[in-house]
């Protein structure tokens, strides 16, 4: 009898469930290529059970971004996913459907678009590249017209609020353009327009508003910014121009408030991006950015190539990209239609109500978010003598649920909230639940030791309750003198610098 001996080795990997293979058994590569190949479906499996150590996207409370689709859009994408969107000569129509986007948002901002004109605009990555380009078209104008008029142009400069999201930082940094923050204050998060008016020099490259702060949802107030901005255009005779940063509510304004007025109805408004992947309701990895008109965006910015075939224009700062997402975008736009994109926001209006709602009846937090702007509630503690935000933010981790925490930018460093982003797929449901598991959380803290002489605790008293226990302390010390209770608050107030020189 003949036994085959061959590859025993071989055989047993093929009959072996992946589980009993060699390779569940090996340390897996983190620095260098393994020498050898390994078999598909161990892969698949090896990776698979590291990634269930993430967290669950739908519970993830803090991102903007969408997390869920419709089936048949997923089909779509899935079988978009080997198309190189730069390609635009050999995918024809996914380059126009792109165009559809940017006509469609451009007037839902009410772009002043004649009928048969197209828009000007282009599909990124995010918002972040589309800012970027918004604000390399208004440096290249600035320096331009400078030049013209034999000024010097090397010292461009942008107006904006401390509350600024991280891309303009970047943008800042990467090209060279001072960044000048109008500083919030207490109970004040957002950019106060005439504090930014007046910062605005003949440096001013433009004034970027931003419709929905990531920090608590709220819009800045652009028409009466603009209307400033107007005012002083007449007295200087400068131009200066505006950006809004509409990444999450550039799908929410038109829908829950046509009447506001922020977009292209105000005639500074040059430009407007905004983050199809957030509100527009499509996965990561899609953004907008749309000119008033030809005029807004420089010539000289854009590229036109031909080795893909026929002249193609092109303005984005990289080349191969994903088509799936502005696929997915099209979908959304023409599958839901104005009616139920105004459905979903206005669904996720009521769940934020609710959260809230809920969040105030258990009598621990202060709700910081307006009622008018992006479905968010930002939240700070009431009492934050022993416990803080951080602590919450922790303990709702051990429920499966991820709620940031964060302190404010400056002035309000000394304000610590939570933030709740609420998303098409946050149902009523889990709403529900959040708040019970909130209730369970802030019982449990209770019972912890108090956290608040640690070096993560973010529980710098306020001016004002500084000032306000000082009076307490006046009051009831009667024996003191003005100058010394006047003392008591000086030291006071140089304690508190020094701690939040020291964070
Ligand atoms: C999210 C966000 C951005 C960045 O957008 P991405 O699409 O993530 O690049 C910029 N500005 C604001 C106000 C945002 O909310």
């Amino acid at each position: 009898m003949v036994i085959s001996t061959t590859s025993a080795e071989g055989r047993g990997e093929q009959v072996n469930c992946t589980f009993a293979s060699r390779y569940v058994r090996n340390v897996l590569p983190k620095f260098q290529m393994p020498e050898t190949s390994m078999p598909k479906d161990s892969a698949y499996q090896i990776i698979n059970d590291e990634l269930m150590l993430d967290g669950n996207p739908r519970l993830n409370l803090a991102s903007f971004v969408t997390t869920w689709m419709e089936p048949e859009c997923d089909r779509l994408m899935m079988a978009s996913m080997n198309k190189n969107y730069v390609d635009m000569d050999e995918y024809p129509v996914t380059t126009e459907l792109q165009n559809r986007c940017v006509n469609i948002i451009a007037n839902l901002f009410n772009a002043p678009i004649g009928d048969g004109e197209t828009a000007v605009g282009v599909s990124t990555v995010g918002s972040s590249e589309a800012m970027m380009l918004a604000g390399l078209a208004f440096k290249r104008k600035w320096q331009n017209k400078r030049k013209l008029e034999g000024k010097p142009f090397d010292k461009p400069n942008m107006v904006t609020g401390a509350n600024v999201q991280v891309c303009w930082e970047k943008f800042a940094r990467y090209f060279e353009v001072e960044l000048k923050e109008v500083k919030l204050s207490e109970g004040y998060y957002v950019m106060d327009p005439a504090k930014a008016v007046e910062m605005v020099d003949e440096n001013t490259i433009c004034v970027a508003a931003i419709l929905g702060s990531t920090l608590t949802g709220e819009f800045e107030d652009v028409k009466l910014l603009h209307d400033l901005l107007v005012e002083k255009n007449k007295q200087t005779g400068w131009d200066t121009p505006i950006h809004v940063d509409a990444a999450s509510g550039g799908f929410i304004a038109p829908f829950l408030y046509p009447e506001l007025e922020w977009d292209f109805r105000l005639p500074l408004v040059k430009s407007i991006n905004v983050s199809g992947h957030k509100y527009g309701l499509v996965y990561a990895g899609v953004g907008w950015v749309v000119w008033r008109s030809k005029e807004d965006l420089p010539d000289e910015l854009i590229f036109h190539i031909n080795y893909l075939g026929s002249d193609q224009p092109t303005f984005t700062l990289n080349f191969s990209k994903g088509s799936s997402q502005i696929i997915a975008q099209y979908y959304q736009f023409i599958r839901l239609g104005f009616e139920g994109y105004k459905n979903v926001m206005e669904n996720c209006m009521e769940n934020t109500r609710m959260l809230k709602q809920g969040l105030e009846k258990t009598g621990r937090f202060k709700i910081l978010s307006k009622d008018i702007g992006v479905p968010l509630v930002a939240f700070s503690l009431k009492d934050s003598s022993k416990h803080t935000v951080f602590e919450v933010a922790d303990s709702l981790r051990k429920f499966g649920w991820t709620v940031p925490a964060y302190t404010m930018p400056a002035n309000a460093e000394h304000v610590a909230v939570l933030r709740v982003v609420i998303r098409e797929d946050f149902s009523r449901g889990l709403a529900e639940r959040l708040i019970s598991d909130i209730d369970k959380v802030m019982r449990e803290v209770d019972t912890l030791p108090s956290q608040v002489s640690s070096k993560t605790a973010h529980v710098t008293p306020t001016v004002d309750e500084v000032v306000r226990d000082s009076e307490v302390a006046v009051k009831s010390t009667v024996h003191k003198s003005e100058t010394e209770a006047e003392q008591e608050i000086v030291s006071r107030w140089k304690g508190i610098v020094k701690k939040r020189g020291a964070c």
